[in-house]
């Protein structure tokens, strides 16, 4: 029996059946969800994918939305852009594609957000195409059970992964084959612990027969994560936050958060300060670290109340925003998390007012 035999066979008996996304040809759907599964979790994308469907039940629904709430409902799930793709995807295919979603993957691919694997994944599901996909775990699937060595984020390695998927892609039951591939990588086939007794390649895995499994895939070559380090200015009046909005691009593009400052020293700070109205109190508060894929950043934040608000003149735009309401802004995980701290307990608040 030959590999996509094998894994059908597996997916049919064994593997993932019931997530929300499954199920059905609608094409909004299988989206919605293959772009939040890129480099997330199932468990950790199924109360936001509930979440964005029961607001935004279509794709037309979607494409209306503002920019805001798109971000704010995404907000936790990381990896910014793709929220950002996400709703300039809906848009297009709205204006451009009647609110139908294109069939083939190469039209696919030519959509924001939509790469060459999660193109054939859509296809896949909602259409039936015979196209392969080559997420990370699937990656690790094929260079383990093919014996493959190299960095797969290297070109030469992954165009010959590129290949060899397609070559197996089999005459039917793609949608089984496909789904099989991606649950043996993220159930039986896992980074650190693979279960091989389980899984139904491993009668032919190469890396299972010859002792290497531990070593497939090939890390990436280890450079040194660099940390950069921001100082953040949580700047309370009563019960109210000052929040600036960010530039569009880089990172948390779009989202909301708190003024920052490049030096953490005490005396720049509390000059800094002044600038924000009369200051009844300026102390740090202890440091953190927040990882990003290419680097770290040490977060350095100060907490200064004010007594009195000045008025403000920024380039940024930027909002007093009630404490009690931290759940209606688009927040970078750790501002929403520093901030909750900060919630008043009781007390319904008012609506934030626009500073400007
Ligand atoms: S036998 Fe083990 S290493 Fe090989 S594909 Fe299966 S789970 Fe992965």
């Amino acid at each position: 029996m030959d590999l996509a035999a094998r894994l059908i066979r597996w997916q049919q008996r064994h593997g993932r059946h019931d997530l929300p996304w499954q199920n059905t040809r609608d094409a909004y759907r299988i989206w919605l969800s293959e772009i939040m599964l890129q480099q997330t979790q199932v468990a950790t994308v199924i109360p936001y994918f509930q979440r964005f469907i029961e607001r935004f039940p279509d794709v037309f629904a979607l494409a209306a939305a503002s920019q805001h709430e798109v971000m704010a409902l995404w907000s936790g799930l990381g990896y910014y852009s793709r929220a950002r793709n996400l709703h300039r995807c809906a848009q297009q295919i709205v204006t451009d594609y009647h609110g139908i979603f294109p069939s083939d993957p190469a039209l696919l691919a030519s959509l924001p957000g939509i790469g060459r694997s999660t193109s054939a994944a859509i296809a896949v599901f909602s259409a039936g195409a015979r196209a392969a996909i080559l997420d990370g775990n699937v990656k690790r699937v094929l260079c383990r059970a093919f014996g493959i060595d190299g960095y797969p984020g290297e070109k030469t390695i992954e165009t010959a992964l590129w290949q060899r998927a397609e070559t197996l892609l089999p005459k039917k039951n793609i949608e089984a084959y496909t789904q099989g591939l991606m649950d043996l990588g993220a159930t039986v086939c896992t980074r650190s612990k693979p279960d091989c007794p389980a899984c139904p390649l491993a009668a032919q895995c190469i890396a299972l027969a010859t002792g290497r499994v531990a070593e497939l895939p090939q890390r990436k070559p280890r450079k040194e994560t660099p940390e950069k380090q921001v100082t953040m200015l949580l700047v309370l009046d009563n019960h109210q936050v000052l929040l600036l909005r960010r530039p569009e691009y880089g990172i948390w593009g779009g989202l909301w958060s708190l003024p920052e400052m490049e030096t953490d020293d005490p005396a720049a700070v509390e000059q800094m300060a002044t600038a924000f109205g009369q200051v009844a109190s300026c102390q740090p508060l202890p440091s953190f670290s927040h990882a990003f894929t290419h680097f770290r950043l040490r977060i350095s934040p100060w907490l200064l109340r004010l007594e009195r608000r000045a008025t403000l003149a920024t380039q940024q735009e930027m909002v007093w925003h009630d404490l009690a309401r931290l759940d209606d802004a688009p927040l970078p995980a750790p501002v929403r998390k520093l901030l909750q701290e900060f919630k008043p307990d009781r007390g319904a608040a008012p609506a934030p007012a626009r500073a400007r």
